[in-house]
């Protein structure tokens, strides 16, 4: 059995972070390559390591004398280092690092270092080997991925490897110049390493027990989820939801590799498994709820607007000619929503009315903006009946208008729009629903 383990932030933190991750590895020997995130946050005001290193360098780059940032870093990790007891040393590497911002190395080179000292600290206290992520996480000369030759490099090298540990978020061009993932991309490269080694099983450690079905600044002490398909991740996480970065699932859903998100802090929760498809009934109807606010909506009236062939896409032309992305349509007999992200569509406003207007000559057009979507996300939709029903004699209940329904072909989200005064009470009356309420 192989697992791979991917730490974040918050849970190599500080030494005492680092014991309990130390813990969790050794309580299991098949979890034998990790990866780690650069030290997070150690209480709320803190400041996460890798946010220094980009000021840092800032500095360095205006000509400004950047050797206290430097040292506060360093000040970090030596204070994991001291209070793990670790006959370990990074003074070369700050010395190299130091060299490397004076001479302009790169953005992404200063971000990559709170990764690749944090792992060299991991690799040192856990006596596992030290893989430079620059040697096996391929970019291409252009700054893209390059997948198929990090599948190489970094088979082999894991081949022969009993354990390691792999820092995340970074890679480098043949060339050697280092080039990151986008914030939170250590989450990848767990993704890619748990493929590369064909593992049973990725295990991504956070600060929280999984997916919570309800977001807990909303809903007070929601139930997690316990297993969620990639397909209801993405509807969830297009709705704002988010534990793990949105490129971690293809490499391992490609494998049928399973992710497990578990919490550092509590260590025998269960945590949420993420799984290509699954017999397991979910525990309610539905498996999420996620919202966001800050949509807009253009409702386009014309009698026998159903009747005019092309009316729909020439309108939608006006949006694309525009470059307004558009998030729903629903549509009526003679009218047509188009919900668009209000920051987007606001500076556009007036050429997309008079664009829609010289195009197909409306009754009427009608905006409305501070709406809010909510999707209400469950694969246990299908085979249950009523749940529209449900939906909608909650919102009732709570004094809620619905603005609009869609429901996917594929049934397994519905989507509601609703005023932003309701947003918060209609996330609420849901999850009551659906969950407090469940049989
Ligand atoms: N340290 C990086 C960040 O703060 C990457 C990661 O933690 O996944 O975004």
């Amino acid at each position: 059995m192989k697992k791979v383990v991917k730490f974040g932030g918050s849970s190599l933190a500080n030494a005492d972070q680092f014991k309990k991750v130390g813990n969790i590895i050794r309580s299991d020997e098949a979890r034998r390559y990790v990866v780690p995130s650069a030290p997070g946050k150690r209480f709320g005001s803190d400041t996460k390591v890798t946010d220094m290193l980009y000021h840092c360098y800032e500095t360095a780059v205006s000509g400004e004398d950047f050797s206290d940032q430097l040292d506060a870093i360093k000040e970090r990790y030596q204070e994991i280092i001291d209070g793990l007891e670790l006959n370990f040393s990074l003074d070369e590497d700050f010395e190299t690092i130091r060299r490397n911002f004076s001479s302009h190395a790169g953005t992404d080179y200063a971000a990559s270092r709170g990764e690749f000292l944090n792992g060299k600290i991991m690799a040192a206290y856990l006596e596992f080997d030290f893989v430079d992520a620059a040697e096996v996480i391929r970019f291409r000369e252009d700054g893209s991925f390059d997948d198929e030759t990090t599948d190489v490099l970094l088979s082999k090298a894991l081949e022969e490897k009993e354990s390691a540990v792999i820092p995340g978020f970074y890679g480098a061009k043949e060339s050697g110049e280092v080039v990151t993932f986008s914030r939170g991309g250590s989450d990848i490269t767990g993704s890619l390493v748990a493929l590369a080694v064909r593992a049973d099983i990725y295990e991504n450690w956070t600060d929280v027990s999984g997916f919570l079905i309800a977001d807990p600044r909303i809903v007070k002490n929601p139930k997690s989820i316990e297993t969620i398909t990639y397909k209801e991740l993405r509807e969830l996480s297009y709705m704002g939801a988010s534990v793990l970065h949105e490129d971690a699932i293809f490499p391992v859903r490609k494998a049928g590799i399973p992710i497990n998100i578990r919490n550092t802090n509590a260590p025998s929760d269960k945590g949420t498994l993420i799984v290509e498809s699954t017999c397991r009934q979910p525990r309610y109807t539905i498996t999420g709820i996620a919202g966001t606010d800050g949509f807009a909506a253009v409702t386009v009236e014309k009698a026998m607007m159903n009747s005019e062939v092309g009316f729909c896409r020439k309108v939608l032309q006006v949006f694309e000619d525009n470059g307004v992305s558009i998030e729903h349509m629903p549509s009526g007999i003679d009218t047509m929503s188009i919900f668009v992200h209000k920051d987007s569509f606001e500076e556009k406003e007036q050429k997309i009315l008079a664009d829609i207007h010289k195009t197909v000559q409306p009754d009427h057009i009608e905006l409305e903006s501070d709406l809010a979507l909510i999707a209400i996300v469950g694969r246990g939709m299908k085979s249950t009946r009523g749940t529209a029903g449900r939906i909608f004699s909650a919102l009732a209940h709570a004094h809620i208008n619905v603005k609009m329904i869609d429901q996917g072909s594929s049934e397994l989200n519905i989507i509601v729009g609703v005023r932003h005064e309701d947003f918060k009470g209609a996330i609420r009356a849901l999850y009551e629903i659906f969950v407090l309420t469940q049989l």
